[in-house]
């Protein structure tokens, strides 16, 4: 593993590139090509025997992505990194590359819908069958491997409802057993967890999210462990399956990492903030933070996480309906899915994000008609504040009218 002596908030600014070799210019330059030339016929054929190091074609490689990759290796404490044209395209890939036929994948019980989606999919088409479980207890865990078992695959924390799922535990269990850990980390961001680090095997983002946090591009990460790996995978899934990233939004997100220190930090004190605010409320019911010390996985969360992030999930009284008025009540704060931007966005997983899972299912999730998934934003607290009090007043007096 690559060790690195600069912090992350260094790295996101220098790694990867030398504007020496580049005329001097300070912002990374974007290479918009589809293809390199060659000196001479025999530099072309030494490129491609792999005698040489360069550049082919820009599908396996580009120097803007490239730079992306490298600080994002950096970040990830990884080996090796893999830019793809969505977070799906990096899900799709390594699951591609760590699976045949007839295997079997244990994930964390709640995983992001089109992961879901694709698993289904493995399963029909491939015979590569999977199991949900809540990794709570070394024992539920190894009750669930099967001799098919190739890989265990988290989310932590769990969308929406924040749960959190040990990662120290599940690399233990999956040493034992000689199975690689996959971890989507989109929701902490490389600045706030880092699961190589802990022992995982690989870890993707969508960098749709906070990676980037402009809300201007869909684009995907993987970084592994073993350099080696990730290179075959390059020459391997991510040429052949071709879901890569394209030289612009590399060059977009290459200028959106360089604040992700100084986002996730105003994030996590915007998120605090209304956090007490939200606890203050009588219509607020549950609320779901990770670093809320009254969370019974608070230890975990120390254990595992820098700090919490800006996603906090909440309920409201009054149903369905209660969550629908009071996000029609907000004017600042934006109804969107996605989340990591610089707008705070507020979404009803019930009939948003999880509105394909069956309603019984959503129940054992936890996933309730009247939770809100707030994406805390960049704005001043006081007026994400104003704004949410602005509804809550509403929704009070509408209660109140339903209760006479
Ligand atoms: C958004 C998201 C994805 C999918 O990423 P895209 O960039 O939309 O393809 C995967 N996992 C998590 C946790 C996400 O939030």
């Amino acid at each position: 593993m690559k060790k690195n002596k600069l912090h992350k908030d260094t790295l996101v600014v220098h790694e990867g590139y030398d504007d020496t070799k580049h005329h001097g210019s300070l912002a990374v330059p974007l290479y918009q090509t589809s293809t390199y030339s060659f000196d001479t016929a025999e530099q072309g054929e030494k490129r491609f025997s792999g005698e040489e190091a360069g550049n082919i074609y820009s599908r396996i490689g580009n120097p803007t992505v490239r730079v992306l990759e490298e600080r994002m290796t950096a970040l990830e404490e990884g080996g090796g990194a893999l830019a793809f044209g969505s977070g799906m395209a990096a899900v799709s890939s390594i699951l591609v590359h760590l699976t045949k036929a007839g295997d079997h994948i244990l994930c964390s019980r709640g995983i992001y819908g089109c992961t879901f989606g694709l698993l289904n999919i493995m399963k029909e088409k491939y015979n590569i069958t999977h199991s949900l479980i809540s990794m709570t207890s070394e024992e539920e865990i190894e009750q669930a491997i099967t001799p098919e078992t190739v890989c265990i695959y988290v989310e932590t924390p769990i969308n929406p409802t924040m749960e959190l799922v040990d990662l120290h535990l599940i690399v233990k269990v999956a040493k034992k057993h000689g199975l690689r850990v996959v971890v989507d980390n989109t929701f902490t961001s490389p600045y706030l967890q880092n699961p190589l680090a802990i022992g995982a095997d690989f870890v993707l983002h969508s960098a749709t999210k906070y990676i980037n946090g402009h809300g201007d591009v869909i684009a995907g990460l993987l970084v592994g462990k073993d350099a080696d790996e990730m290179e075959k995978l390059r020459y391997s899934v991510q040429k052949d399956y071709g879901a890569i990233m394209s030289p612009f939004d590399a060059w977009l997100l290459i200028r959106g990492l360089k604040t992700l220190p100084v986002r996730m930090e105003r994030h996590t004190a915007n998120a605090e903030k209304l956090l007490v605010y939200l606890k203050g409320q009588s219509l607020v019911e549950d609320i779901y933070y990770p670093f809320d010390k009254g969370n019974p996985q608070y230890e975990i969360a120390e254990r595992q996480m820098k700090a919490g992030g800006g996603l906090i999930s909440f309920t409201v009284k009054g149903g369905k309906k209660g969550a629908q008025l009071f996000m029609d009540s907000l004017s600042l704060i934006k109804i969107a899915v996605s989340l990591g931007d610089a707008e705070t966005l507020i979404q009803h997983p019930a009939t948003m994000t999880h509105s394909s899972v069956p309603e019984e299912e959503r129940g054992k999730m936890g996933i309730s008609d009247s939770l809100l998934r707030l994406s805390v934003g960049l704005e001043h607290p006081e007026d994400l504040i104003a704004d949410l009090k602005s509804a809550f007043t509403i929704l009070e007096k509408t209660n109140s009218l339903h209760a006479n």
